[in-house]
Order: C-alpha cells, then structure tokens, then sequence
C-alpha cells in the first residue's frame, strides 16, 4: 500500500565536516527523492565516529520511514556504517560467502591482491539485501526493519549515483503523494524588489513559494504536493504563470534552462552567432558558454587577450589603449568589435578590467568595462563591485550575459 513517505539523510566522513569535499551526494539523493513524492526533512552529517553515527542512525530512525546513509562502506576501520546499522538494529554481522566470492572475483579481475581489511565489505545482516556495485568494491544494504527502512550507499559519487539508479529505486517504498515544482529563473532584479512584487503569493499555504538569490540572479520556486500529480499541477500552474506576468521583464528562463542556454534560444532563432575577446576574465566567459550542451550551433570561440599586446595584435588600436587605458569604454567596444570581425561572428562580447588585488592604471581592484557589439548596436556599461579575485570574474561574466541576454530578449538584434 502507498503512504505518505518521511526521509532522512545521513551523508558520513570526516572529510564532509572538515570542509575537504563538498557533500554533492545528498544534493543528488534530495533531488531523487522530490521527484518520487517523498519529503526529505532533514539531513546531516557525521564523521567517522561509531558513536555519532550510531546515534545519529538511532534518531533519523525515530523520525522517518527512510534513512539514506551515503559513505562509510569502505574498507578501512575507520569506515563503520556497516557496524553502526548493524548495532542499531541489533544484529550481528556475518560474513556471506556469495559477497565474498565476488570480491575475490573483483580483485582477480584486476590482477590486484585482496587484503584482509577488504573481508568486511562481504558483511550483512539478516535483515539486510546485498546491493551490488558494479563499479567498486562497496556492496551497497538494503535494510527492511519494523516498517523502517536503511539504505547504505558507497561515497563515491559516481558509484552512489549508478547504484540508486540501478538498485535502489525499484526497492523503494511507493509514495502516495507526488511533488510538483518548477523553478522560474530571473536576472537584473533584487530579491526583496522582486519578493514584494509576488508578495500576495509568498504566504499562500499551497503552493509553496520560495525565492533565493544564486549566482545567475534570483530564483522563484513554486510547489505543490497532492495525491496525483495533475491535482499538484492544478494548484501550482496558475499561480506559477501570475508570477511569471508579473516578472516577465526580468524572467530568462525555467528549472534547468541556464542564461547561456536562454542566450542560445534567443540566437537559435534569430540565426545569429557570438564570439568574445576576453581579457580580465581570463576565459571564464568561454568556460561557461561552452558548458551549455549545444552551444557549437552559435558559438564562433574566445580569445583571451589578457596582455596589451595580444590586444594589440589581434586589432585594437595602440592609441586607445595608449589614451584611454586598458580598462576602458573605447577599449572595451574595440575588443567586441574585433571579437565579431576575427570570429566573423553576429555578436561580439568583451571584458576589460582589474581583478585586483592591486590597482591598475589607477583603477581600484573590481573596476571593469564590458561590451556587447552587434549588427545594429554597440552596448557597453562600467562595473564597479570590488571584492576577491574571483567574485569580481564572477560577477562581470553575469553582467555580461544579462546584458547580452537582455538585449536579445529586447529584440536589438535586428
Ligand atoms: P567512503 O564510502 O566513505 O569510503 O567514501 C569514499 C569517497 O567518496 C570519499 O573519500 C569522498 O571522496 C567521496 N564521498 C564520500 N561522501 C561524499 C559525499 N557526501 N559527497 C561527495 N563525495 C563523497
Ligand atoms: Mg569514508
């Protein structure tokens, strides 16, 4: 029978809570879950400690029906979630000579010797089902107790990925509720301008209305939670296209639509190509552009023009740079035009800046110029935003595709 579903996430290693890695495991575990109706409404994290992590094993459990525990399969002692479920659930662990056999097959195939240690990584339990891992040596649990259920999944992200997909979500209980959302993204607006604006929504009961400020501007997520998914649709649908009347100015895009990518519709259509000149971000423009899957249909290339010289070289004139600097209005404009001739692009972007921390040319760290150049206009704005190194990258390559952005989306392009 379906219920309603309560998860917990538990992601274990010292290393999360030294700040050595980024626990991306329970990003991706959460994620999973929204999409099949179950409510995650915590997670934590613990290092390798057999008691932390027995009472933290011990208190997910009172709380939800499903606790995902990610790491601490390994084979070295001071990998213990399997002796910590073991010890919660009050059983002893054996070793099983089928997940041993097939450890030793794993260590055959690879002509490497098998070490004692590697023994505890053919453990179970009675009440739990062995996960295979066909890219690791971690066998994965599935424990079933007293209506609860236990999944231990290896920490290495790609292993912990192919195993949900492969073992675990055919094993997962049904939930009776399905969870619908979707993200409106907007750039050029401030998150409390933009939260007064949709105020009448942000206290509604269902659906729920959440905003945060990202890197790309600010998001508005809007869900809802209902026994089908077309009632959860029928709660959040109007909703989600008042808002996006009322910020239509500053929308670009929705859930995983990127600005890159709203940028690559807007060329796609008008049958355009852009190109940049970089210099103070350093090819940070071109790395990002070029994440977008598809780009190669409007995207010509980059030069990083970082010296005066290749600035020089590739077509800006020695005057402008001699007269008005290199972080300059003139400059900047020059380096997009030569961006569109030497890429025989539509568009041409640049970046002319100090990224600090020293001054240049008089300019104080965080002082930039960007330009936009295309058949019919030539666009170019100051910034001015002093912080570290690489905020100020950062943030100049969001000015410029929101500028680039908006005045494609302004239809300049004609
Ligand atoms: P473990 O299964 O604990 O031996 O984890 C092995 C490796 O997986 C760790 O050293 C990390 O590199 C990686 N890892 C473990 N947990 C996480 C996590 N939550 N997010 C990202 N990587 C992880
Ligand atoms: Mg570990």
């Amino acid at each position: 029978m379906n219920k309603t579903i309560v998860a917990e996430i538990i992601s274990v290693g010292t290393e999360l809570l030294l700040g050595e890695i980024i626990d991306t495991n329970a990003a991706f575990l959460a994620e999973r879950m929204r999409d099949r109706g179950i409510f995650v409404y915590r997670k934590s994290t613990v290092g390798d400690n057999i008691h932390r992590l027995t009472v933290a094993l011990k208190e997910a459990l009172q709380r939800a029906d499903l606790v995902i525990v990610g790491g601490g399969l390994g084979p070295t002692d001071d990998d213990m979630t399997r002796e910590a479920i073991a010890s919660v659930v009050g059983e002893e662990p054996y070793l099983d000579s089928k997940l041993l056999e097939s450890l030793r097959g794993m260590f055959a195939a690879r002509g490497r010797a098998m070490h004692e240690s590697n023994n505890k990584q053919a453990w179970l339990i009675k009440s739990a089902v062995a996960l295979p891992n066909p890219v690791g040596t971690a066998a994965g649990w599935f424990v079933s107790i007293d209506q609860k259920v236990i999944v231990a999944l290896p920490g290495p992200p790609h292993e912990l990925k192919k195993m949900w997909h492969e073992q675990v979500e055919s094993r997962l209980p049904v939930s009776d509720q399905f969870i619908y959302h979707r993200t409106i993204h907007t750039a050029g607006i401030g998150e409390s301008d933009l939260a007064s604006r949709i105020s009448q929504f942000t206290r509604l009961e269902s659906p729920g209305i959440g905003t945060y400020a990202r890197n790309s501007g600010v998001d508005i997520r809007v869900a809802a939670v209902a026994p089908t998914m077309a009632q959860a649709r029928a709660v959040a649908d109007p909703v989600l296209m008042e808002i996006a009347a009322i910020l239509s100015p500053w929308i670009f895009g929705y859930d995983d639509e990127t600005l890159v990518s709203a940028i690559m519709k807007k060329l796609l259509a008008a049958r355009q190509t852009f190109a940049c000149v970089e210099s103070v971000t350093g090819g940070s423009l071109a790395a990002e552009i070029t994440d977008c899957p598809g780009i190669s249909s409007c995207f010509a290339g980059s030069l990083t023009a970082y010296a005066n010289s290749v600035k020089i070289g590739a077509g800006v004139a020695e005057e402008l740079i001699r007269e008005h600097g290199a972080v300059s209005e003139p400059v900047a404009l020059a380096m997009a035009r030569v961006a569109r001739k030497m890429f025989n692009a539509d568009w041409g972007l640049s970046t002319t800046g100090v990224a600090g921390p020293d001054s240049l040319e008089g300019k104080v760290a965080g002082t930039a110029w960007i330009a936009v150049v295309g058949p019919n206009i030539e666009w170019s704005q100051l910034i001015d935003w002093p912080g570290s190194r690489q905020m100020i990258k950062n943030r100049i390559c969001r000015s410029v595709f929101q500028s680039f952005f908006k005045l494609l989306k302004e239809e300049k392009c004609r």
